[in-house]
C-alpha cells in the first residue's frame, strides 16, 4: 500500500499501485507523490538511469492510475518530510505502468481548498478521494464494526427485516413502492423495522439488533437524509436499565473505535426535570441549567415588572459572554416576545439600577460570576391563570410556555457564548467534550392542537406507566380534551442525548393486546382502522408476547460527531441534498410510459 513504506524497509523492492496526487517536473528527475486509501508515498522517476520509463511518465497526469516496481531508498536527510508517515524513504522506480488515464477531473483530491458541495456530490468518486472523506468513511466502518462486535457478544442476533413492507408509523411519511402483480397496491419502505423487532421477540429471538437502513420522507432539513442508518435492537424482558446498559456497553466500544474514552454510567433525567432545568427534553449539558428566581423579587418589583406572580421567572446564566450588545439585545427581543406571552428581560443592568436587591440576590442564587450574563424570562399578566392539572402532570402549559421559551433563548445565547470563545466547534479539543444524558419518563401523548387530537409522543407501541393505566382507561372516554387525563400518562420511553443532540429513542413495549387496543383508541382509531393497519401485530400480540423493549440510535449522526464534521453528508458515501436529490446517479427521474402501464399507474399533473 502506498501508506506502508517506512525507513527499516530500505533496500527491499516494492511494487505500489494507485493514483499520481501530484508530479513535479525537475528537467532530468520527475517526482510523483501515489496515493492510495493508506496514504502517499513519494516515487522517483530518474532519467539518466531509466531513460525508457523517464518518457512515459512524461505522458502523467493527476489522478492516473499507476503501478511502479522500484527500490525503497532512504532520502536524504534534507529532503526527509517528518508530517509524512511514508516522509523517510522514496521509491525509486524501475518499471512504470499507466493501468489508466484519468480526464482532468473537475476538481483535485488533494485540492486543499474546497469546491462547492454541488459539485463534489456529482463527481462524488473523486470527493471520496479526499483523505478526509477516506478517514471518515473508515471511521464508519470502524464504528459499526465495534458496535457489532461488541452487540455480537453480548449474544444479540443480526437478523434482517424487510424493506418492502408495510407502513410503520414514527411520524413521517412513507417511500411508497408500486407492486406490479397486484397492480394499485403498494408496500412502504420501513421508516423502522418497529414491528418486526416486536415480531421477533414474539418468535424467541430474545436479543435483536441490525444496522439498518431505514427511510422517511419527511420535509429535509439541513441535518436530515431520507434514508439513514439506525443501530436498532430489542431485547426480552428487560427493565429501562437493561437496554440503557447495553447502549453504553456499545457507545463504550464506538467511540473507543475512535479513540475517544467516554464515562458511563450516563446520567439520567425524567423529562419533566430536563423542560423544568433547560426548557428542552434534549439538553445540552455543557452550559448551566436554568434558575427560578421567582423569590428574588418583592410583590412589588412583580407589579412594577408586570410579570406573572404565579409564574417562574428564569434566570439563564451564560458564562463569561460579558454584556450584549444593543444590537444583539434587539436581535434576541423579537423572537421571545411572541411566546405564548414570555416577557424578556434581556438587559440586567437595567434591572440592577432599578432593583438593586432583586439583583444582588439572583447573582447569589445563580452563582452569577464576573463577565457571566445573565437574561430573565418570566410570564406576562396576560398569561392567565394556571390551569387545573390532573395529578402527576408536573409542568402547566403556561410553564411550559416560559420553560421553552427560555429554552430556544438558552441556545441562542449558548450560540453566542460558543462564538466569543471559539468552542462548541465540532472539530479540535472542545469538541471531545461529550456530555451523554438519558431523558426518561416522558409523557405518552402530545396534543395536536391543529387536529384536536392525541399523538404519540414516542410511538404508539410504547408502554404506558403500569401506575398510569387508570388514567389511559378514563382518558379514552374524552378524547378531544387536551387536559383529560391522557396529558398525564407517562411512557416508559427514554432518550439518549449527546451535547444537545438527540441520539436515539427507545422504549419499553406493550405486550399486552388489550392495552395496544386501548392505545389505538386514545390516538383516535375506531377497531375497524386498527384492525386494518395494524390487524397482524394485534393478533400475534395474542400469542404469548413476552415483555420487551428495545431502542434504535441514529449511525450517521454518531459518526458525524466523532468525525468532527459538519453535516450529515460528510459521513454518508452517496447522500442526497436536503431536496432529496442524488446529484450524481441523478435520481429521482421521471420513468417511462410503458413501465407506468405496466405498473398500472397514471401520473396526473396539477393545472397550471
Ligand atoms: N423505532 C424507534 C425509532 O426508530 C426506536 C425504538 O423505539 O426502538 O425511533
Amino acid at each position: 500500500m502506498c501508506g506502508a513504506l517506512r525507513a527499516s524497509d530500505a533496500g527491499k523492492k516494492a511494487v505500489l499501485m494507485g493514483w499520481v496526487n501530484r508530479r513535479r517536473d525537475h528537467g532530468n528527475l520527475l517526482f510523483v507523490d501515489l496515493r492510495d486509501r493508506s496514504g502517499v508515498t513519494q516515487v522517483v522517476i530518474n532519467a539518466e538511469r531509466n531513460a525508457a520509463i523517464h518518457e512515459k511518465s512524461a505522458a502523467l497526469r493527476n489522478e492516473y492510475v499507476i503501478a511502479v516496481i522500484g527500490a525503497v531508498k532512504l532520502r536524504d536527510a534534507n529532503t526527509v518530510n517528518a508530517n509524512m508517515p511514508t516522509g523517510e524513504v522514496e521509491l525509486v522506480a524501475e518499471e512504470l505502468r499507466i493501468l489508466n488515464e484519468s480526464k482532468l477531473p473537475p476538481f483535485l483530491p488533494s485540492d486543499t481548498a474546497l469546491t462547492n458541495e454541488e459539485t463534489r456530490l456529482k463527481y462524488r468518486y473523486i470527493d471520496l478521494r479526499r483523505d478526509v472523506m477516506q478517514f471518515n468513511i473508515e471511521l464508519r466502518h470502524k464504528v459499526a464494526k465495534a458496535i457489532r462486535d461488541y452487540l455480537s457478544a453480548q449474544e444479540f442476533f443480526e437478523i434482517e427485516t424487510p424493506f418492502m413492507t408495510r407502513s410503520t408509523p414514527e411520524g413521517a411519511r412513507d417511500y411508497l413502492v408500486p407492486s406490479r402483480v397486484q397492480p394499485g397496491t403498494f408496500y412502504a419502505l420501513p421508516q423502522s423495522p418497529q414491528l418486526f423487532k416486536q415480531i421477533l421477540m414474539i418468535s424467541g429471538f430474545d436479543r435483536y439488533f441490525q444496522i439498518v437502513r431505514c427511510f422517511r420522507d419527511e420535509d429535509l432539513r439541513a441535518d436530515r437524509q431520507p434514508e439513514f442508518t439506525q443501530i436498532d435492537l430489542e431485547m426480552s424482558y428487560p427493565q429501562p436499565e437493561r437496554v440503557w446498559e447495553v447502549v453504553e456497553g456499545f457507545l463504550t466500544a464506538a467511540f473507543a473505535a475512535a479513540g475517544v474514552a467516554i464515562k458511563t454510567p450516563f446520567p439520567r433525567m425524567d423529562y419533566d426535570e430536563a423542560i423544568r432545568l433547560y426548557g428542552i427534553d434534549k439538553p445540552d449539558l455543557r452550559l448551566p441549567a436554568f434558575t427560578d428566581v421567582r423569590d428574588c423579587f418583592s410583590a412589588e418589583n412583580v407589579q412594577e415588572l408586570a410579570i406573572n406572580a404565579n409564574l417562574p421567572v428564569i434566570a439563564i446564566r451564560t458564562p463569561k459572554v460579558g454584556e450584549l450588545s444593543r444590537k444583539e439585545r434587539d436581535d434576541i427581543k423579537p423572537m421571545f416576545h411572541a411566546k405564548g406571552g414570555a416577557k424578556i428581560f434581556e438587559d440586567f443592568k437595567r434591572i440592577s439600577n432599578k432593583f438593586p436587591e432583586a439583583a444582588a440576590a439572583i447573582a447569589k442564587k445563580t452563582g452569577m460570576a464576573e463577565d457571566d450574563l445573565i437574561v430573565l424570562i418570566a410570564g406576562s399578566v396576560q398569561s392567565g391563570a394556571q390551569a387545573a392539572l390532573p395529578a402527576q402532570r408536573k409542568v402547566t402549559p403556561q410553564e411550559l410556555a416560559i420553560y421553552s421559551s427560555a429554552g430556544l433563548l438558552r441556545l441562542a445565547l449558548a450560540q453566542k457564548y460558543a462564538d466569543r470563545h471559539g468552542i462548541f466547534k465540532k472539530s479540535g479539543d472542545a469538541a471531545k467534550d461529550f456530555r451523554f444524558l438519558w431523558v426518561t419518563n416522558f409523557p405518552m401523548f402530545e396534543w395536536d392542537e391543529g387536529d384536536k387530537r392525541w399523538n404519540a409522543a414516542h410511538h404508539p407501541f410504547t408502554s404506558p406507566h403500569e401506575e398510569d393505566m387508570a388514567k389511559l382507561e378514563s382518558g379514552v372516554e374524552a378524547l378531544n380534551d387536551p387536559l383529560s387525563p391522557l396529558s398525564a400518562v407517562r411512557a416508559l420511553a427514554y432518550d439518549v442525548v449527546l451535547n444537545g443532540t438527540e441520539l436515539g429513542s427507545g422504549s419499553i413495549r406493550i405486550h399486552r393486546q388489550d392495552v395496544q387496543s386501548r392505545i389505538f383508541r386514545a390516538l383516535g382509531m375506531t377497531e375497524e382502522e386498527a384492525r386494518a393497519r395494524f390487524g397482524f401485530f394485534l393478533e400475534a400480540l395474542e400469542y404469548g408476547t413476552p415483555p420487551h423493549g428495545g431502542i434504535a440510535l441514529g449511525l450517521d449522526r454518531i459518526v458525524m460527531i466523532l468525525a468532527g464534521a459538519e453535516s450529515l453528508r460528510e459521513v454518508i458515501p452517496f447522500p442526497k441534498t436536503a431536496r432529496a436529490v442524488d446529484l450524481m446517479v441523478d435520481a429521482p427521474t421521471p420513468v417511462g410510459e410503458a413501465q407506468l402501464k405496466e405498473l398500472g399507474i397514471a401520473i396526473r399533473r396539477a393545472k397550471e
